[in-house]
């Protein structure tokens, strides 16, 4: 089944290669290139999954997934988030879970492990039958 999944990223590079890798396994792809966006369109849209990049030009990722588990709306309480960021500094891993994301990835984007990770957490939630 094909799910809905935002990207927050302003990285026109990452955005279209997440973009690619995303449509590649069926699934549909929302981009959002602000935080705000991102924010709007998740109430909006109701993804079945959210990719967030943590260094966005207006709010960060952090606050983005503190504001989406503290949502009036259900669905964004519970739906899984996944932190893709380039700062590998020790503690980010840890920030970002403390923020309310299910997992962390690292930049650069390693395609396989992307796949890997949006499978299971779809299968966790329901919303694939593999
Ligand atoms: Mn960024």
């Amino acid at each position: 089944m094909a799910a809905k999944i935002l990207y927050i990223e302003d990285n026109p590079d990452n955005m279209t290669l997440v973009k690619r890798a995303i449509e590649a396994i069926g699934h549909n792809f929302i981009p959002a290139e602000t935080g705000l966006k991102g924010i709007d369109l998740a109430s909006e849209v109701k993804p079945d999954l959210i990719l967030l990049d943590i260094n966005l030009p207006d709010i960060d990722g952090y606050e983005i997934a503190r504001r989406l588990r503290a949502s009036d709306l259900e669905h964004l309480q519970y739906v899984p988030i996944i932190a893709i960021t380039a700062n590998a500094l020790k503690g980010d891993a840890e920030k970002a879970l403390e923020a309310g994301c299910d997992v962390y990835m690292s930049k650069p984007i390693n395609i396989r492990e992307l796949w890997a990770r949006v499978d299971a957490l779809l299968e966790t939630s329901g919303k694939t039958d593999a």
